[in-house]
């Protein structure tokens, strides 16, 4: 079935190409006796219809075969360049469509191939690459959040068995509750987290910007962690100067400062110092969270804005990396940037700046 669908494209392409070259042949020997003929009587040369005819059917014949072994010529050298380097591309493309993201294809290097190949080659590695790492990350993903969610489980199901002993103590009774109230909480955290950071990647979020006064929202969100920083007798400096106004979403920025804050609290130690400042330039506000706690290594430093990403593990039970993921997501949403200075030992420094409002105060009014 399949040889005899081949054979009638076969016979197909032939007669096309067989009614080009006699019409090719017919124009050419057509205008080729003009040209002879009016050639002759320029010249006064005499010429008897048997020559006219004999250059009539040289003429044509010269066509066919000319076409015809142009055609076989072309026809092997397609087969040879383009046919193989398609198949090849088809191959890895078919490849790809059933999931395995590993294939590439070696560029050609090879004088008679068109360079275009080699582009498509290029662009061709370079999607398979994005899909293989994107394959990647969601299967990170997946083993990121089944591993985080793993460990509260435990503590819930071992915690929620102890309870069930019969000759358990009100005081135990009530510190094993508390055990499972703490790790369901982390988990219901990770969760809002997970669903927020979903909803900002996959832009559900549109933010609701307006020019406010940062330093007033900063205030808020520091007030928030009064009893951390007593606890801890850790030192508090604040420096916000004049009104700075921005123009952005409120409620998404208040996700960045609480990140921000609730970090540098818990990665120093009782007794040190976190500072806050608010400054701003001609574009910028900008805000500085310092603290003086353990600080980070450039690797770790390298790492923080990915999801999952804990550099510290000693306070791993306290957050679940995702913290300063949803913070990089929302200050790329505002169009703001973000970095951060950090010495081993010495604490880190926090930096981001949000766009100034260009109105003045009465529009946040
Ligand atoms: P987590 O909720 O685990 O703190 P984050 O995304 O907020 O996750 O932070 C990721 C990592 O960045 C932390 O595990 C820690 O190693 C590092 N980090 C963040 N803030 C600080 C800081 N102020 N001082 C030292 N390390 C920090």
């Amino acid at each position: 079935m399949k040889r005899s669908v081949v054979g009638h494209k076969i016979l197909k392409g032939i007669y096309h190409y067989f009614l080009v070259f006699f019409l090719s042949a017919f124009l050419v020997t057509c205008t080729t006796m003009l040209f002879v003929s009016v050639l002759s009587e320029t010249l006064e040369i005499e010429l008897t219809g048997d020559h006219l005819q004999t250059a009539a059917k040289l003429t044509f014949l010269n066509v066919i075969v000319l076409s015809t072994l142009f055609t076989v010529f072309d026809t092997i050298r397609r087969k040879l360049t383009t046919e193989k380097i398609t198949r090849h591309i088809t191959s890895a493309a078919k490849e790809i469509v059933k999931g395995d993201f590993d294939v590439r294809i070696a560029p050609i290097r090879s004088f008679s191939v068109d360079d275009n190949y080699n582009e498509i080659i290029d662009c061709f590695n370079t999607m398979a690459t994005e899909l293989s790492s994107v394959e990647t990350l969601r299967t990170d993903f997946i083993a990121n959040v089944s591993h985080e969610m793993k460990t509260p489980l435990a503590v819930m199901r071992n915690y929620g068995t102890l309870l069930q002993a019969p000759d358990v103590s009100d005081e135990t009774r009530l510190e094993y509750a508390k055990t499972i109230t703490d790790a369901s909480g982390r988990l219901a955290d990770m969760m809002t987290n997970i669903l927020k950071l979903n909803r900002l990647e996959n832009q559900q979020i549109y933010p609701q910007t307006k020019p406010y006064d940062l330093g007033e929202q900063l205030c808020e969100s520091l007030l928030r962690f009064e009893t951390v920083w007593e606890t801890k007798g850790i030192k508090l400096d604040t420096h916000i100067g004049e009104t700075v106004l921005v123009s952005a979403d409120a409620e998404l920025l208040s996700l960045v400062w609480n990140n921000l804050f609730s970090n540098a609290f818990k990665f120093t130690e009782n007794g040190g110092k976190v500072t806050l400042s608010l400054t701003s330039d001609e574009t910028w506000a900008i805000v500085k969270v310092t603290d003086t706690g353990c600080g980070m290594s450039p690797e770790v430093g390298a790492h923080i804005f990915e999801k999952f990403y804990q550099g510290d593990t000693s306070h791993a039970t306290q957050g679940n990396g995702l913290g300063l993921a949803l913070v990089k997501r929302v200050v790329d949403i505002m169009q703001g940037e973000i970095g951060v200075e950090s010495v081993v030992g010495v604490g880190s420094t926090f930096t981001v700046k949000i766009r100034r409002a260009e109105n003045g105060l009465e529009e946040a009014r």
